[in-house]
């Protein structure tokens, strides 16, 4: 596995490998990588002949006062999980050669990015959206794999594909999970023993609306309430936005179908938690141990 940090240099690989007819698969993250990640890196490993895996914290992402200085860095333990997972390039670009003196381009997706996390995170889109369509440009995959945890990012990422006629195939995977429930994330780090606890509550919450979807339940302000009971039954748990919308286009419902997307984002202490699931999903969030293993 080989560590590229410049850009030319990725691009000229990239540009001959797709001159050869190989299939490129790009899995962009931030690092402090962990099962979740691992996932997309092996899917992007059965779909391609080159597996490129980016790291990169990107600045442009992060708004003033949010968590880019402190976020989890650890390339050695990143090395290891990559490797496992079969990646034969990971690129690191710094950020100055991605963002050099005089830059000012940017990708703006206009509609989808105004709600959830948009709107407590201005400008987060137009970050992640820049540097995924760069990112693009440099590796030039066939396919390129996200998260469903970070469900409105996908939806973004989609649209900015189709319609800058971007020829990538946009892949979404599923959350991957502890055994606990709690989706993977790299902030999960974050948490004290405590919070880790009572993180617990955005996966109960996912849980109780699923179950009481599955039971007949339609009426959204009834699903919303149960939900935030989940959340609130936990002291410490402060609730950024709780929301049902259109899985496709993300707009509100009154009525929840099998498209409707629940979508949280939850302070536990002092971290930022994000969690969803789509009701007509067969993913089993009911069957999880209730405390978290010891
Ligand atoms: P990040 O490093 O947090 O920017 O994430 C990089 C990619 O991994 C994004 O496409 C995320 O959606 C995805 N990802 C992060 N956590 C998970 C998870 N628990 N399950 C599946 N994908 C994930």
């Amino acid at each position: 596995m080989k560590i590229i940090e410049s850009v030319l240099e990725m691009q000229q690989i990239s540009s001959r490998a797709r001159g050869e007819g190989k299939r490129i698969a790009l899995v962009p993250t931030m690092g402090f990588l962990h099962a979740g990640h691992g996932s997309l890196m092996e899917e992007g490993r059965r779909r391609s002949d080159l597996l490129v895996t980016s790291i990169f914290v990107n600045p442009t992402q992060f708004g003033a006062g949010e968590d880019f200085d402190s976020y989890p860095r650890d390339l050695e333990r990143d090395l290891a999980v990559a490797a496992k997972a079969g990646v034969d390039l990971i690129f690191a670009p710094r950020a100055r050669e991605m963002y050099p003196e005089g830059y000012q381009t940017w990708v703006d997706v206009e509609k989808l990015t105004l709600p959830l996390c948009g709107a407590s995170r201005p400008g987060h889109f137009r970050g992640v959206t820049t540097v995924v369509c760069k990112l693009f440009g440099i590796v030039q995959p066939t396919f390129a794999l996200f998260g469903k945890k970070d469900f409105q990012q996908l939806a973004v990422i989609r649209r900015m594909t189709a319609d800058l006629n971007l020829p990538v195939e946009i892949v979404g995977m599923p959350i991957v999970r502890e055994a606990d429930g709690l989706a993977m994330s790299s902030r999960n780090s974050y948490l004290s023993p405590e919070d880790r606890v009572n993180a617990l509550c955005l996966s109960r919450a996912l849980g109780a609306v699923t179950a009481a979807y599955r039971k007949g339940e339609r009426d959204v302000a009834a699903l919303e309430a149960l939900a935030r009971g989940e959340i609130a039954s936990v002291a410490g748990a402060v609730i950024d936005y709780l929301e049902f919308r259109h899985s496709g286009s993300l707009e509100m419902q009154a009525r929840a179908d099998d498209a409707t997307l629940l979508a949280m984002a939850v302070k536990i202490g002092t971290t930022r938690l994000i969690d969803n699931c789509v009701l007509g999903d067969d993913e089993d969030l009911l069957s999880r141990p209730v405390d978290p293993p010891n």
